[in-house]
């Protein structure tokens, strides 16, 4: 169940550092060179699987939108469903939205209100829900992902993230637990 320091290595020497993107100073985790390498994608995804398999969750639900690859991978691996948290204004049906601050300004995201059905309760509270993203930084997309997961009357069992910038202590605002696969200081 846990990695071994050869299949972390794999997963972590596969993301690129793209220096000063998007804007200067910011070091950009890109995992497109993961996704384009399948023993790295791979050893990550059969990790996860692995890890989860005995959590008995009801949905996986990603993030807009490096989410959604992993999570969607995941969901299907483990027989359950997969649920998108969009950013404003993509969902169709009615949705529950959460501000979110940025540096600069402010972000928003939204899932739909009926996204979840428990598998013992058909009114979905309590459905057990894992949520998921390629990176938390300062854990602002993933606390408002988590608290609008809880506010449709599921339950957020864990947020899971490839990589953790662990200097910026994001995991602190989230109040379910946080699991990363690779810490970043
Ligand atoms: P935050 O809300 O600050 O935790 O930011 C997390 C979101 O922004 C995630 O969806 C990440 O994909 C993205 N993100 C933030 N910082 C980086 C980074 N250095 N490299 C890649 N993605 C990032």
């Amino acid at each position: 169940m846990t990695l071994t320091s050869e299949e972390k290595e794999i997963i972590l020497n596969s993301i690129r550092d793209i220096p000063d993107f998007p804007k200067p100073g910011i070091i950009f985790k890109d995992i497109s060179t993961l996704l384009s390498n399948p023993a790295a994608f791979n050893t990550l995804m059969d990790h996860l699987t692995n890890r989860y398999l005995g959590y008995e969750l009801d949905y996986i639900a990603g993030i807009d939108a490096r989410g959604f690859i992993f999570g969607a991978i995941l969901a299907d691996r483990l027989g359950i469903g997969f649920v998108p948290v969009r950013k404003k204004g993509k969902l169709p049906y009615t949705t529950v939205a959460e501000k979110y601050s940025l540096e600069y300004g402010f972000d928003e995201v939204e899932i739909h209100i009926d996204a979840f059905v428990a598998k013992d309760n058909p009114d979905g509270k309590g459905a057990k829900v894992l949520l998921i993203d390629d990176l938390i930084a300062t854990g602002g997309t993933a606390k408002a992902a988590a608290n609008l997961i809880d506010r449709v009357g599921a339950h957020c069992v864990e947020a899971c993230f490839v990589m953790e910038l662990g200097f910026l202590k994001g995991r602190e605002g989230i109040s379910a637990p946080v699991y990363s696969v690779l810490q970043i200081d």
